[in-house]
């Protein structure tokens, strides 16, 4: 945009004034193009509230969707409670966006990011799951009329009873500078399995698995693209959150969704999936939090194998993983989450399927 004024006030002579305007005569479209180009330029630069860098968290997938990543870290006032992932879905010049994050204040920011950076209005917000840190950022989306919140009733319900208490929780943990100004807006109980969203990346597919992450985890899965959007569910160098999950059904949901053959996957991050053969450092998220439950749902079905008792539970420690976001704060409590749903499983001879699949 610095080339065109530049000639303009560079070359003021008569002469060029009237070669420009014989070209202009001559390639009439590509004058107006570049006066349209000129007039967004212009009206973008004008806009208020649009930082230069205001590109710099939105990671194009594929064309017409965003992944802005969340920080592989536990939620804290370094990263202001944003460790969940934000995905926008364009349909024209609107936006459907997936979670708008933890707060207020960064709902605003990936509200006019997504319209100073790519120039998307946002219409429509889905809230994949009950948990602070993905959905009290809809206060963000109070203000503006036209713009649906939109959840499952059953994540509805989760807001309802817990996100007074929840807001609490975070503003405790990420500072209350980070949470300034933030309220509980609840969304309407719109959503169900089997809907469909029309975007400009095609068709996708809403789906909900009912006990895995939590009592209702939204998914979306653009066959035609195969990809796959499992904010809840997939987790990168972060150890995942069982505290009101179940991991028989968690591993069966990741099973499930691997059998998509999606190729990518958006989770907290953004990754490419082959297959299940996971090891930490696997690169697909879909692997690597499929590892981690398989290793924790081993782990105690092995213990209860020796005879050992839930209390020496917290002592079942994972090596491999301690490098993850979250294993101090998080591992042990989990194993005992894990144990209580396991001991039953197992005293009726029941086995945990970790098979890989590639
Ligand atoms: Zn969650």
């Amino acid at each position: 945009m610095t080339g065109r004024p530049a000639v303009t006030r560079t070359r003021p002579g008569r002469l060029w004034q009237a070669a420009w305007l014989l070209f202009a005569l001559l390639r009439p479209g590509w004058l107006e193009a570049r006066e349209t180009e000129t007039a967004a330029t212009a009206a973008a630069e004008a806009r208020p509230g649009c930082p230069p860098a205001s590109a710099a968290h939105w990671q194009a997938i594929v064309p017409g969707v965003w992944l802005w990543p969340g920080a592989a870290q536990e939620i804290g006032p370094g990263n202001r409670g944003q460790v969940a992932s934000q995905i926008l879905l364009r349909d024209g010049d609107s936006a459907t966006l997936i979670d708008p994050g933890p707060s207020l204040a960064h709902g605003r920011l990936v509200r006019e990011s997504a319209r100073c950076a790519l120039g998307l209005t946002i219409t429509r917000v889905l809230d994949s799951h009950a948990h602070a840190e993905n959905v009290l950022g809809n206060a963000a989306f109070a203000a503006f009329a036209g713009v649906r919140l939109e959840a499952s009733p059953a994540t509805l319900a989760g807001m309802r009873a817990r996100c007074p208490q929840c807001l609490a929780s975070i503003t405790q943990k990420a500072g209350q500078a980070a949470l300034d100004g933030t309220t509980v807006l609840l969304p309407e109980a719109s959503l169900r399995p089997g809907q469909q969203l029309a975007s400009d990346s095609g068709r996708w597919q809403i789906m909900e698995f009912r006990a895995a992450h939590s009592d209702s985890d939204l998914v979306l899965w653009n066959e035609e693209q195969r990809l796959l959007i499992a904010p809840s569910l997939v987790y990168q160098d972060r150890i995942p959150e069982l505290a009101q999950g179940s991991l028989l059904g968690w591993l069966a949901a990741l099973r499930q969704l691997h059998q998509l053959r999606p190729v990518w996957v958006l989770g907290q991050q953004a990754s490419r999936h082959a297959g299940l053969s996971a090891t930490p450092a696997q690169t697909s998220g879909l692997a690597a939090s499929h590892g981690y439950l398989c290793a924790l749902a081993q782990g105690v079905l092995k213990a209860m194998e020796l005879g050992r008792s839930a209390n020496e539970a917290p002592e079942l420690a994972l090596p491999a993983y301690t490098g993850w976001a979250g294993y101090a704060e998080r591992h042990g409590f989990n194993v005992q989450r894990a144990w209580r749903e396991l001991e039953p499983h197992w005293m009726n001879g029941g086995q945990v399927d970790c098979t890989a699949l590639d």
